[in-house]
């Protein structure tokens, strides 16, 4: 017997609800390369990054969600979490105490402790492009009208980062404007009002700093949305098969399944 999928719950992250679903750090990695997005959700290509900032910022999160979700996730992670050897034994790695660090320094902001009041970890889906995706909204509050997102970062807070054409701050550059705007799309759609995201940004630094970034760029937001809706009809079509993949020619899995530029005529 198959057991039923919660592809919005318990299976929000697997492959099946991937498959069913666009998310937005979906679309992103087909815009990286979308022949190894392909094989990553068809199972035959396991992504290779090094997790750690992952594990990261999952550890911070799980903390703000609930006293179990904190201690499932330790639980789930503990082989990469804990150390079993030396005088460290039974303790935090040293690369994730970077984690409890972000926690404290976010327990410590009022502004957070206030803000992060709602319903945590919401999966919403909306339509963009008329295509369907789905989000997960780490903390949203209907009754005010906005919701929370942590980033965790290497800093300084307002970091910019040149991205080939001009200076941009590090959550532009990441995508995360675009993130916000499609949540703030699935949430408006769903309840027929408007709501204010908030990215409230952790960093990584010793001691670490925190900052709500309020997004109220409306032109920013559409902006993102309208350069989404130029590609994820295609993509769509590649998704399922419809149109080839296209291989970025630099990436691992390109690197790996020989999808480089094979001639260089100089
Ligand atoms: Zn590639």
């Amino acid at each position: 017997m198959t057991q039923k999928l919660d592809l919005l719950g318990k299976d929000y992250y697997s492959r099946e609800s991937n498959q069913r679903y666009w998310s937005i750090s979906q679309y992103k990695r087909f815009r990286e390369c979308e022949a190894r997005a392909l094989a990553e959700l068809r199972g035959d290509w396991t992504d290779t990054r090094d997790n750690t900032a992952l594990i990261i910022g999952n550890y911070v999160h799980s903390y703000f969600e609930s006293k179990e979700a904190h201690t499932k996730f330790i639980d789930t992670n503990k082989s990469e979490l804990i150390s079993s050897r030396g005088a460290t034994k039974g303790k935090l790695k040293s690369q994730f105490l970077v984690a409890e660090q972000m926690i404290e320094a976010l327990k410590k902001d009022d502004n957070f402790m206030a803000l992060y009041q709602g319903e945590k970890e919401v999966a919403v889906t909306g339509f963009l492009g008329g295509i369907e995706f789905k989000g997960k909204i780490d903390c949203l509050n209907v009754e005010r009208g906005y919701f929370v997102d942590i980033k965790t970062t290497k800093g300084p807070v307002d970091d910019t980062v040149w991205n080939g054409k001009e200076r941009v701050y590090w959550f532009e550059h990441y995508g995360y404007i675009l993130q916000m705007a499609a949540y703030v799309k699935m949430l408006e759609d769903t309840y027929g009002r408007p709501f204010e995201p908030i990215i409230y940004a952790v960093t990584k630094e010793t001691p670490s700093d925190t900052l709500a970034i309020r997004v109220q760029n409306i032109n920013a937001m559409v902006a993102e949305i309208e350069e989404l809706e130029n590609y994820i009809v295609r993509l769509d079509a590649v998704k399922h098969g419809q149109e080839k993949a296209i291989p970025c020619q630099h990436c691992d899995y390109c690197r790996a399944n020989k999808l480089t530029q094979r001639v260089m005529i100089y």
